[in-house]
């Protein structure tokens, strides 16, 4: 049996010519006769797809151009179309996302713009990302091996296999929104813009810092973060456990990277000292700086301070979540479809991390851009090979 047979050949159990493709599955074709039921698999060659990151106010650019004829309904059939032949697909993800009337007001068409354009394939929550990133880094700093560089997998950052042929059922996947997380992180998104803004505010009456200075501040905030998360979850437990705050107050915990790194630090067999301190002095080694995440926000946060010295840009509400997106996702990204001004910020000082993840990032200002490579893309696949094994499938019946 080979893709390019015939709608329906003769079953191999009850020879009537009723054998037929019925749906795709874990990147077989899933044959099965309509007459006696007999099913057998056929694998599907491999194919690659690219990932594609589309911001939250793409999302709401697609619900709200979806009648006009604009340049963001161009790119949604675009990105529909290249979906459909297999060559992208767009995870989603709600966890950054945090505009809790927007999710509220647009509940049903989102599901259904996730769906149609991620396939039900999401991105890895930003903490177990993070996790993957540093034991790799933990690893360096214990082992002291030649410290080896991180390499993005996709098991990293996104929670199924994107290269996978789509399967009919996809178009019925269930898509988490989550409205009670978003609502949490919304409130969050107004509390954080205060305090950066105050930050702001004494950064913009300082001296100006070279570009490498503020750097290095903001590599040292996410150790800190880590262990003030640590130190909070600590509190709060001890205090549930003194009855000081019902056991409800056990759902505020935090995530916390100390819980699972104290074990390998343990297991690592460093006896003689303390592990955490050892802890403590990975949080400053370079090993942890290294750690792409951290990187990709200290070189985006330093990039913002540097606009504040140099002209008092303010903070937005979206700054937090959108730098959060970006240095958790980029690494596993072929494209992140962004703001205008998070791109200039990737792109100024010969765009570094970019280049690094071969990630090419595009925002509203350079749309058009895309198409090239999109033509590409388009040139480099068997589109005609992959549209048969769709066209092929029979459509009548759902089994
Ligand atoms: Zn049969």
């Amino acid at each position: 049996m080979t893709i390019h047979d015939v709608e329906h050949i003769s079953c191999p159990k009850c020879n009537e010519e009723t054998f037929r493709r019925l749906d795709i599955h874990n990147n077989h074709i899933l044959w099965k006769c309509k007459r006696c039921s007999y099913t057998e698999t056929e694998k599907l060659f491999p194919i690659r797809k690219k990932v594609i990151y589309l911001d939250q106010f793409v999302y709401s650019l697609f619900l709200k151009s979806s009648k006009k004829e604009d340049k963001w309904k161009k790119l949604g059939d675009k990105l529909n179309e290249l979906i459909e032949d297999q060559i992208i697909v767009c995870p989603y993800s709600t966890i950054h996302q945090t505009e809790t009337e927007f999710y509220k007001t647009y509940f049903t068409e989102l599901t259904k713009l996730y769906r149609k354009y991620s396939l039900g394939i999401e991105f890895n929550h930003p903490f177990e990302i993070e996790q993957h990133q540093l034991i790799h880094s933990l690893n360096n700093f214990l082992y002291k091996k030649e410290s080896s560089a991180y390499k993005p997998i996709w098991r990293h950052g996104i929670e199924k296999d994107p290269h996978q042929w789509a399967s009919r059922l996809s178009l019925f996947v269930n898509i988490n929104i989550n409205l009670s997380e978003i609502n949490r992180a919304e409130k969050l998104k107004k509390e954080t813009c205060k305090k950066i803004q105050k930050r702001y505010d004494e950064i913009y009456k300082e001296e100006m810092k070279s570009f490498n200075k503020d750097y290095d501040i903001e590599k040292g905030f996410l150790a800190e973060v880590i262990i003030s998360n640590h130190r909070k979850n600590e509190e709060l437990t001890r205090d549930i456990m003194l009855g000081n705050r019902p056991m409800e107050a056990y759902f505020e915990l935090l995530n916390d990277h100390v819980e699972w790194m104290l074990p390998q630090i343990n297991a690592s067999g460093e006896k003689n000292s303390n592990p955490f301190n050892i802890l403590i002095e990975f949080l400053s080694s370079e090993e942890f700086y290294q750690t792409p995440y951290v990187r990709i926000w200290a070189y985006l946060f330093a990039a913002l301070d540097q606009k504040v010295r140099a002209s008092g840009r303010r903070a937005q509400e979206g700054d937090y979540y959108d730098i959060r997106a970006i240095s958790n996702f980029l690494p596993y990204c072929d494209v992140m479809i962004i703001d205008n001004e998070f791109r200039g910020l990737l792109e100024e000082r010969g765009a570094p991390l970019t280049m690094e993840f071969d990630t090419l990032i595009i925002s509203g200002k350079t749309l058009d851009s895309l198409y090239n490579h999109f033509a590409k893309w388009i040139a480099s696949t068997d589109t005609d090979k992959i549209r048969d094994v769709y066209n092929n499938l029979d459509r009548d019946s759902f089994f």
